[in-house]
Formats: C-alpha cells, structure tokens, sequence
C-alpha cells in the first residue's frame, strides 16, 4: 500500500500532503560542526516520508511503519522535554512541534504517518531525516515562511532540548539544504553555504558507504568527552572556537597546550577544517581523485588523535585502500556506524569485495555497501 493510503487507513482521511527529507554522508570535517567549523555533507537518496495533514484542535498523532507499536496522541500545548530523555521515537517529531511553537510559530496540531529508508543507526542521520521532513511539512500546511536553514536550526534544537542528544547542525542542514549532484559546503559559523558540484558518475567514480552494523557502547559518552574537550582548548587558546584557529598557526597552539589530550583533539578539528578546504580546493579545480589521499589522512586523525573509530572501522578503511580504493575513512560520530570509500566505478566490484572478505575473516557481522549518489534535500512530494 502507499503511504497515502497507509495515512487514511490509519486516520480515516487522505493527508494534505506528502513530504521527504533524505539521510547523509558527510565526505570529510568531522567533529567541527560544533567548533563552528567547515563541514562537507551529501544527501542521500535513502529518505524519510511522510503523509502530514494539519490540525487545528492542539492534537498531535504520529505513526511510524517502521515502528511496532500504534498510533502515538500528544496534546501540543502540553509538550515538555521528556524526563531523562526517554521519549522513544516520537520525541523526533514532537520535539519538532515543541521547538516551533518555543520560538513562537503557531502550530496547532497535526496528524502524521511516516516510513523510511534510511538505514536507522547507521550514522547516515535517519533521525534529522525524521526531524527536517516533519518540521517542512508544518512549515508548509502552517505557512510559517521559515528558511531552509531556520528549519535546520529548529530541528536541531528538537534534537538537542527535546530528544536530548548534543548533536551539531551539520545533519540537519544537509537534509533540508542539499541538492542533487552537489556536496554541500557549509560554514557552521553563520549556516553560510555553497553548492559544490559532485559530479560522480560523470568523473567515473564511485563513493561507497559502508555500514560496519555495529555501534558500541563506548560511543555514547565520548560525544560529549570530545565536545568538552574542544571547548577546553578553545578556552585555553584564548578564542571563542577552534574555528579561529588556522592551520598555519595550529604548530603555535599546540605549543601553549600543556594537556596531550586536548592537543590531541585541537591537532584534529584544525586540520580537518583545513582537510574541507583542501577537498573543495581539489574539486574546485576538477582534480576529484585526489580528494581519496585526503580522506584517508582525516581517518587517520580521527582514529589517532580524535580516538572516536573502531576496529571495524580501521578495518574498512585497510581493507578498502589495500584493494586500490582511492581513500576513505570513518563518517559521522564513529565507534561504529558508517565509513566511505571513494573508488574508480570500475574498482568498486572488487573494493566491496575485499571488504566483505575482510570482515568475514574478521569474525564481523556482513557489512551494509551501497554507493552514495549525492541526492536532493527535503522536498513537498
Ligand atoms: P541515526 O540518526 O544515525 O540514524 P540516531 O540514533 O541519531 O541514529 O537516530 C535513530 C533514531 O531515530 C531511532 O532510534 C528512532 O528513535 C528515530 N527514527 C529514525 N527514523 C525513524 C523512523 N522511520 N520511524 C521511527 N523512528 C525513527
Ligand atoms: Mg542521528
């Protein structure tokens, strides 16, 4: 059945409307969106849709096909961050509704139903997927008028107050602001942003997404670790974020950080924010295959000085390179979860391959490989 007609059955009409909003990737800067840093994501084509129609009565009912379980019923003008941060999935979309409201656009109650297909807790941001099209749609049916990156910036704060997860903005963004066959180079100092084209298959080139199928548990409070630690060396260094630290004078810096820890994650978000423009230099100038080297010297960062992948990770990334991909490395917040490999289309066949083999000689679950063809941002269907 359609969604549309999963939408009456479930509610008795047909919606207002239908919306999508997608995953992503992030093809390198990682841990900088919250050190107001450079960030560089594509969407997917994986997206969450869903069948929204408004109401005016403060009710609010979200169903999920992808979740066992009924219809969820919230009275809008009694939204309150759950306790605790115990909300189960519905705290997505509720938060939304709460954060609009908070920032005072009147959004008086909806009935929504949704499925999706980005994988969930992969890494590729299945739940900004879920906040950006619910926050869309209401814009949409309640003429709220909000830009793209105003929505971006609810949904996050959604994620943040409501849901309770310290992420960054960058997720968000990439889902509402994304266009097809481009990366996304945003600035998430200012949410500034340029359209960088990525022009995959026409350089005949592959970037895989790998899915390790694992998250460990080691991941949840290293997050918030890394976070305080940046704040730490930005307080030390004596600027506001690590952003203001250049890569010229990232020698200096280290030299007045008396802690190896915080030199260590300092060394990491300065060079990676160095690694977003050397990649967008190198695309820039038509140059896509020597993007491979840099995202392969970022991985490195991440596992040696950053210290957030995991062996299946490495593992990826080993296996990935040994059999002629071009680079790759970890994407998203690590521990498990997703890495990219950016490949020759002819190489891809065999690259997956050695991957695969690796793992099962590893002892590790299969993992998930698709390729990422940078896709469109949240639309009205
Ligand atoms: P990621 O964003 O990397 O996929 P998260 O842990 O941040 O992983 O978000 C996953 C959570 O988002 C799920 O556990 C679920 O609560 C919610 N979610 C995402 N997609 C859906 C969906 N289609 N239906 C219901 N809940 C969803
Ligand atoms: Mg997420």
């Amino acid at each position: 059945m359609s969604l549309a007609a999963d939408f009456e059955a479930l509610y008795g009409t047909a919606p207002d409307g239908l919306w999508a909003a997608p995953g992503r990737v992030n093809l390198i800067g990682e841990y900088t969106d919250f050190n107001d840093g450079f960030v560089l994501p594509l969407a997917l084509p994986h997206t969450t849709v869903a069948a929204v129609s408004r109401r005016d009565d403060g009710v609010l009912r979200l169903h999920s096909a992808d979740v066992d379980g009924g219809i969820v019923q919230l009275d809008v003008a009694g939204l309150e961050p759950p306790p605790g941060g115990d909300g189960g999935w519905a705290a997505y979309p509720a938060g939304v509704v709460w954060a609009l409201r908070e920032a005072g656009h009147p959004v008086a109650g909806a009935d929504v139903h949704l499925a999706s297909t980005v994988p969930t807790g992969a890494g590729l941001s299945s739940s900004a997927a879920l906040e950006v099209v619910t926050a869309l749609a209401l814009n949409d049916l309640f003429g709220l008028g909000l830009s793209r990156p105003g929505l971006a910036r609810l949904a996050q704060r959604a994620e943040n107050a409501f849901v309770g997860v310290p992420c960054g903005v960058m997720d968000q963004m990439a889902s509402a602001c994304a266009e097809e066959g481009h990366v996304l180079h945003l600035d998430t100092r200012d949410l500034s942003y340029r359209q960088v084209p990525f022009d995959l298959a026409g350089e005949g080139l592959r970037l895989l997404v790998v899915d390790t199928r694992v998250k460990h548990a080691l991941g949840d409070g290293a997050y918030a670790e890394r976070r305080a630690g940046c704040e730490a060396g930005a307080r030390a260094l004596g600027v506001r974020t690590l952003r203001e630290v250049s890569a010229a004078h990232l020698p200096e810096a280290l030299d007045r950080l008396s802690d190896g820890t915080i030199r260590r994650y300092v060394r990491h978000v300065v060079s990676d924010n160095a690694r977003v423009e050397r990649t967008i230099a190198l695309l820039d100038a038509g140059a896509p295959r020597a993007v491979g080297a840099v995202l392969t010297e970022g991985h490195a960062s991440l596992r040696d000085d950053l210290r957030v992948s995991c062996p299946e990770l490495d593992l990826v990334v080993e296996a990935a390179n040994a059999a002629g991909a071009l680079g790759a490395r970890m994407t998203g917040g690590g521990f498990g979860g997703s890495a990219v490999v950016l490949v020759e289309t002819g190489r891809s066949e065999e690259v997956s391959a050695a991957v695969g083999k690796a793992f099962a000689e590893a002892g590790y679950a299969t993992p998930g490989i698709f390729p990422a063809v940078p896709s469109a941002g949240a639309r009205r269907l």
